[in-house]
């Protein structure tokens, strides 16, 4: 993944409806596809689902800060 790809994925998603409740890392074209296309999204970490934006905080998913810490550097 390149430099110019990371700086894509900035945007934070709720992950709605599980029994874990975390924000995920989705890169942003991703993103604006699902919110036209009403497509599901795929995380860094691998979960997939539609996003469902909630103003509630949560708290980022372990893997997909480990994943997104990694792709910084
Ligand atoms: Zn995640």
């Amino acid at each position: 993944m390149t430099s110019r790809e990371t700086e894509l994925i900035e945007e934070q998603l709720v992950e709605d409806g599980d029994h874990e409740r975390y924000s995920h890392y989705v890169k942003k074209d991703k993103i604006v596809e699902s919110a036209v296309m009403g497509n599901a999204v795929v995380a860094l970490c691998g979960k997939v689902w539609i996003p469902n934006r909630s103003p509630e905080k949560f708290p980022v998913c372990p893997t997909c800060k480990e994943i997104y810490e990694k792709l910084k550097d």
